[in-house]
C-alpha cells in the first residue's frame, strides 16, 4: 500500500512510500538476527568506534536531517538542528559509558565465584512517533547497539524519510549493514512483527492507546516492553514563586515542538492569590510567540504535524470551553493553508474537560487555580498520567520535598522545565508507561541480567 507524506506547512504531498510486504519484513528480521549473532561478540571498543562515527555524521549532516523533519512533520528548523545535536550527544554518552555500565558485578555468596553478567537479548523492535523523529529513535538505538543488541525500527507513518535516514546513518557510521533496519509498515501489521520469534523485546514511544495495543500483544507473546507514553505534566506555581521566571518557563515548555512533546508543561496550576497576575503574564508571553514558516529563523511555532492532529486539538479546546473554561487567547483555527494552530490560553479549566483530563498535544496552555499548596499538589496528582512535573517556589528545600515525595511522576523538577538528559533515567508511571530510557537504567532494560555461579 502507498503512503503519502504531506508537508504540514503547505498541505502538499512531499513524496510517497510503498509499505513493505509482511513477508519481506520477516526476512529483514531474520537478517537482523543473523547479524546480531556476530554483533554480540564484538568488543565495546569496536561498537564505540561506530557510535562515535554516528555522532560525527549527525553533527556534519544536522542541517540535512533537520530539513527532513521540517518537511515531513513541520518541525521548526532551528529546533530540528538542536534535536540532531542532542542525538550526537547521546551517541557519545553511550560510546563512553556503556562498558562501565555493563561490567560484570561480583557478588559474595557460598560459591567459589558468583556474579551478575549483562547479556544482550537480540533484536528489539522500536515503534516510534513523529514528534522527535530523530531523538526518540537514537535515544533507544545508542544504548541498544552499544549493549550488543540489534534494532528494527517501525517509525510513524508520516516520517518514513526520517526512518530511512536513520537506517542509512548507522550504515554510514560503519555498523554492519543489517544491524539496524527500518521497516515501512502500517501499525496494523505491528502485531505480526511482535510474533516473529527473533523479535525479543519491544520499545514504544507514543500515545497511551498505541502503548496498550503493543503491550497486549507483547504480553501475549511474553516479550518485554518499555513504554514511553503520553503525559499531562503539571507545573505548580506556589505563592512564593518567582512569577516572571515561572511564567516564562511554563510558556517555553508548553511550546516545545509546537506543543507536541510528551513532557511539555500541560497543566499550569497556580495558587489563587497569583491567578490574575499569572494569567496576564502567560497571555503576553504566549502572544509574543511568532507562528509561521518552520524554515524561518524567527519562527517559534510551526504547523502541527498533521491536519487531523490539529483538528483533534481544536475539538479538545472547544469541548473544554463548553465545559466552562475561559479562552484568553487563540482558540480559533487560522484560515491559512497548513496544519497551523495558534498559541492558545485557557483558564478556569475544570475536571471533566479535555484540558484537565486528557493530553493536549499542541500549543494550548491550561490554567487551573488551586486554593493553596496542598490543593495544588492534589490537582497535580489528579491525572491518569505520570510522566513529568515541576514546582516553582523560592523555598528550594520545600520544592525538593514536593518533587521527591509528593508528586506522582517519573521526573520531577524544581524551578525549571522538565527535560530529558542522556545521563538521567527518563520514563513514566501509570498511563505514561513503564520502564526507563537513558542513563544507566536505560541500557539495562533489554539485557539478560544473568547470574553466573561457579562451585
Ligand atoms: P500514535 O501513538 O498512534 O503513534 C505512535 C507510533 O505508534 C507510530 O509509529 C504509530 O504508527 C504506532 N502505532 C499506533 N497505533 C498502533 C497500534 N495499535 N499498534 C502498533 N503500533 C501503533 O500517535 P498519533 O500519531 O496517532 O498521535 C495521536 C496522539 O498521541 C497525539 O495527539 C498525542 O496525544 C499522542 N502522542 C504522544 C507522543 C508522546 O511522545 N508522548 C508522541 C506521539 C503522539 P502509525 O504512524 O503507522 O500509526
Amino acid at each position: 500500500m502507498g503512503t503519502d507524506v504531506i508537508n504540514p506547512a503547505t498541505g502538499k504531498k512531499v513524496r510517497s512510500f510503498v509499505e513493505m510486504d509482511i513477508d519481506d519484513v520477516r526476512s529483514i528480521i531474520d537478517d537482523v538476527h543473523q547479524t546480531w549473532l556476530s554483533w554480540k561478540q564484538t568488543s565495546f571498543n569496536e561498537r564505540a568506534k561506530y557510535m562515535l562515527n554516528a555522532s560525527r555524521i549527525l553533527k556534519e549532516e544536522k542541517d540535512k536531517y533537520a530539513s527532513l523533519m521540517t518537511e515531513e512533520m513541520g518541525k521548526v528548523k532551528k529546533a530540528g538542528i538542536s534535536e540532531v545535536e542532542k542525538c550526537a550527544w547521546v551517541c557519545e554518552y553511550y560510546a563512553g559509558n556503556a562498558e562501565a555500565f555493563l561490567q560484570p558485578q561480583l557478588v559474595s555468596t557460598d560459591a567459589a565465584k558468583s556474579y551478575i553478567s549483562y547479556q544482550p537479548l537480540g533484536v528489539v523492535l522500536a515503534v516510534m512517533p513523529w514528534n522527535f523523529p530523530f531523538w526518540q529513535v537514537i535515544r533507544f538505538a545508542a544504548p541498544a547497539l552499544m549493549a550488543g543488541n540489534a534494532g528494527v525500527l517501525k517509525h510513524a507513518s508520516n516520517v518514513p524519510g526520517c526512518g530511512l535516514a536513520i537506517e542509512e546513518l548507522f550504515q554510514k557510521a560503519g555498523f554492519p549493514a543489517n544491524l539496524f533496519r527500518t521497516i515501512l509498515l502500517s501499525s496494523k501489521e505491528v502485531s505480526k512483527v511482535i510474533e516473529h520469534p527473533h523479535v525479543k523485546a519491544v520499545t514504544l514511544t507514543g500515545s497511551t492507546p498505541a502503548g496498550k495495543a503493543v503491550a497486549s500483544k507483547a504480553g501475549e507473546m511474553l516479550k518485554k516492553t518499555v513504554l514511553e507514553l503520553g503525559g499531562s505534566d503539571p507545573y505548580i506555581i506556589l505563592e512564593d514563586a518567582d512569577l516572571e521566571h515561572a511564567a516564562e518557563t511554563c510558556v517555553n515548555s508548553r511550546l516545545i515542538n509546537t506543543g507536541q512533546s510528551c513532557i511539555a508543561a500541560k497543566r499550569f496550576i497556580v495558587v489563587a492569590p497569583l491567578k490574575a497576575q499569572f494569567e496576564k503574564l502567560i497571555v503576553s508571553k504566549m502572544q509574543a510567540k511568532v507562528m509561521g514558516d518552520p524554515q524561518a529563523d524567527d519562527t517559534d511555532l510551526g504547523p502541527m504535524a498533521r491536519e487531523d492532529l490539529r483538528d483533534d486539538l481544536h475539538r479538545q479546546v472547544k469541548a473544554s470551553i463548553d465545559a466552562g473554561a475561559d479562552c484568553l487567547l487563540g482558540g480559533r483555527r487560522p484560515d491559512i493553508a497548513g496544519a497551523y494552530y495558534p498559541a492558545t490560553v485557557l483558564t478556569n479549566v475544570r475536571p471533566g474537560s479535555p484540558a484537565y483530563d486528557e493530553e493536549m498535544f499542541g500549543p494550548v496552555a491550561a490554567i487551573i487555580t488551586a486554593n493553596d499548596e496542598k490543593d495544588a499538589i492534589r490537582i497535580a496528582n489528579d491525572t491518569s498520567f505520570g510522566l513529568g512535573a515541576a514546582v516553582f517556589t523560592k523555598d528550594v528545600k520545600r520544592g525538593e520535598q514536593i518533587a521527591e515525595q509528593e508528586l506522582n511522576a517519573g521526573s520531577c523538577f524544581v524551578n525549571t522545565l522538565v527535560k530529558s538528559d542522556p545521563r538521567l533515567p527518563f520514563g513514566g508511571i501509570n498511563e505514561s508507561g513503564y520502564g526507563r530510557e537513558l542513563g544507566v537504567f536505560g541500557i539495562k532494560e533489554f539485557m539478560n541480567i544473568k547470574t553466573v555461579y561457579i562451585q
